[in-house]
């Protein structure tokens, strides 16, 4: 708790008491330890790659660029790393939009079918590439609603993608769409490693990875899950993930089929 206090007079002009205010500040100490922590994740991600860079950079420049393979071996990771702070800087200028609530929505009438679709067929070759099924199931023909169809894609992009990522070599991912209540309902099922009970609640945390040095060898920010809850709940929605460790998870993503509200 902390206090304030101040004397206070009656209406002689002499001191009556004092007035004193206690207020709770877990609330407060809870938000500056989050700031805290995320300043110092932040720090952290940038400064692995760059650190990587910098050691690779100066072996070369101390004449491993003599040795045309090596060098051309190591400019590889320098590029790679490049890409990922890349990918790192453009997730959180979206999260600090988000936050900041300047993310411009270009929200239309538009046919989540569609969407889901699509967003399905942008992976599937990465999906092949991993000798796995990717399964798009659906009995909808259309289900309009109004919506940023690319941010839906990216969040559905995100989900697929890290099926995709966390389950191995000929998996089967399914991605099903169905309507119920006006509710656009897509969930995207995987047999792949799953996810510890413990670890489930705080998976929408940034930077929160069930195993990070695997997340940042595919590719991974930490980033992906709390930028899609942000969009999906841009759009009324909810998003939950359901996981039995080493038998699979479950996205579902609820998603209002409301019309415009003018
Ligand atoms: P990342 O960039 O690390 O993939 P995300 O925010 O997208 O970050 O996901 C957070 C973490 O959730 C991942 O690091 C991974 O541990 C876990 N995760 C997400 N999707 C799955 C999945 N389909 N199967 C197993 N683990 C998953």
């Amino acid at each position: 708790y902390q206090a304030n206090y101040a004397p206070f007079k009656d209406e002689k002009d002499e001191k009556a008491g004092i007035v004193m205010v206690l207020q709770d500040i877990t609330e407060r100490q809870k938000l500056d330890n989050m700031r805290k922590e995320f300043v110092a994740n932040v720090s952290h991600e940038l400064k692995t790659p760059l650190t990587s860079i910098k050691s690779y950079t100066e072996t070369l420049l101390d004449g491993a660029l003599e040795n045309k393979e090596m060098a051309e071996q190591f400019l590889k990771v320098v590029d790679s790393e490049a890409d990922r702070m890349t990918r790192l800087v453009r997730d959180l200028l979206q999260l600090s939009s988000l936050d900041y609530k300047q993310v411009k929505w270009n929200k239309k009438d538009y046919d989540l079918v569609k969407i889901v679709k699509n967003s399905v067929m942008k992976v599937e070759m990465t999906a092949k590439n991993k000798s796995q099924t990717l399964e798009y199931i659906s009995q909808e023909d259309s289900m309009p609603g109004y919506f940023d169809s690319d941010r839906i894609e990216q969040v559905i992009l995100n989900i697929v993608s890290n099926a995709i990522k966390y389950t191995p070599e000929e998996g089967q991912i399914k991605v099903f769409l169905e309507c119920k209540e006006n509710q656009g309902i897509i969930r995207v099922v995987d047999n792949g490693m799953g996810i510890p009970k413990e670890d489930i609640p705080r998976l929408f945390e940034r930077f929160y990875r069930v195993d990070k040095a695997r997340s940042r060898e595919m590719g991974g920010t930490g980033l992906g899950l709390s930028i899609a809850r942000q969009i999906v709940e841009a759009h009324n929605g909810s998003i939950r993930i359901d996981s039995e460790y080493g038998e699979g998870t479950e996205v579902i993503i609820q998603l209002p089929l409301e019309e415009k509200v003018v």
